[in-house]
């Protein structure tokens, strides 16, 4: 039998939690999950919803068969106990009508109304809202006189990134629960599982660099800036003066290119120096222990290769730092690019 749980990673505290309430017979009617972007709180939701509904399984037990005629109709998207509403796609809201019903239809459609009334084919109503920060005032004020009554068979589960930027008035009313970053172990596993990347060594590597989230994960695995970042790896492997204007100009390029705003493109910039930081560092250890399968090594020998890396180690750091900070990401490019490429020139007159 299918466990569907098997599909989330981490967050066992979590389920173990909402197995005790259970248990003692106090599952609450409203719960925020709360915790970073990316990490999986949406499908804990659904999981949750599912082994509400599962037919195979005592509550208790938390689990979900993925074979019964619940948890079949659950995956179609036709069991008529659930609701989940989110931002529709091209708005930036969570819009009245998604909680309250369309304008003239007001209270008699949308989730409040569903949870209204008696649940058709189980015990409960389950209700999901994602991206719950989302909620405009009208929303959120229109979900808040659910919360206060709650109908005594619903369960509502926010799932939201932040909750310091629900209304209070929301937040005092549901039960907290933290969720917390991927470890990179799990995303490392997830990476190779979902197959979002054949190598086990950019698996490695993304997952040391996303911050626990695999929203991240899958943003640094963006096609085009894999792509800049390997003709980056090439330009920095090879030992021949480098053109420090056309790559800087290339790099900016495809940054305007890949981001869709100032603030993004700080992102992806940032990502991208991590990225050559982290390259120039697994080299720097290859050299330094006389890896002579690194031309650098052969050439210089593995004393003046480390004085060739470590400089431009440090300069791509500092030019991550100055990216964080509100310096222009487009001077900042020049000047690294700038900057290693003098530094190869020096090192290339020593051989
Ligand atoms: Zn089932």
């Amino acid at each position: 039998m299918i466990d569907t749980w098997d599909k989330l990673k981490g967050h066992e505290e979590q389920r173990d939690l909402f197995r005790r309430s259970i248990a003692m017979g106090r599952l609450s009617h409203a719960y925020v999950l709360a915790g970073p972007a990316g990490i999986g709180k949406r499908l804990f939701a659904q999981l949750l919803a599912r082994s509400v509904f599962c037919r195979s399984h005592e509550l208790s037990e938390l689990t979900a068969c993925g074979e019964c005629r619940a948890c079949r109709a659950f995956s179609a998207g036709s069991w008529p106990d659930y609701i989940e509403v989110g931002v529709p796609a091209g708005k930036t809201a969570i819009p009245i009508a998604a909680i309250a019903g369309e304008d003239g239809k007001r209270g008699r459609e949308g989730l409040c109304y569903e949870l209204s009334m008696a649940p058709q084919a189980s015990e409960r109503r389950v209700a999901v809202i994602n991206d719950a920060q989302m909620m405009n005032v009208e929303s959120a004020n229109a979900l808040l006189k659910t919360l206060e009554e709650p109908p005594a068979d619903s369960l509502i589960l926010l799932v939201c990134d932040n909750p310091d930027t629900l209304l209070p008035t929301i937040r005092s009313r549901c039960q907290i629960i933290r969720f917390f970053p991927l470890t990179a172990a799990t995303v490392e596993e997830i990476l190779i599982a979902e197959e979002l990347t054949e190598s086990a060594e950019e698996a490695a590597s993304i997952a040391s660099l996303c911050e626990g989230s695999l929203e991240t994960a899958q943003q640094l695995l963006h096609p085009e800036l894999r792509q800049l970042k390997a003709s980056i790896s090439r330009q920095l492997a090879q030992f021949e003066a480098m053109q420090p204007l056309q790559i800087s100009g290339k790099v900016i390029e495809k940054l305007e290119e890949i981001s869709s705003g100032t603030a993004e493109q700080r992102q992806n910039a940032q990502w991208l120096l991590r990225f050559v930081a982290d390259s120039i560092r697994e080299r720097l250890k290859g050299v330094a222990s006389g890896d002579l399968a690194d031309p650098l090594t052969q050439k210089l020998g593995a004393k003046q290769g480390v004085d060739l890396l470590a400089p431009m180690l440090e300069s791509t750091i500092r030019a991550s730092s100055q990216v964080a900070g509100s310096s222009p990401v487009k001077l900042v490019m020049e000047a690294l690019f700038d900057d290693l490429a003098s530094q190869f020139r020096v090192a290339s007159r020593r051989v």
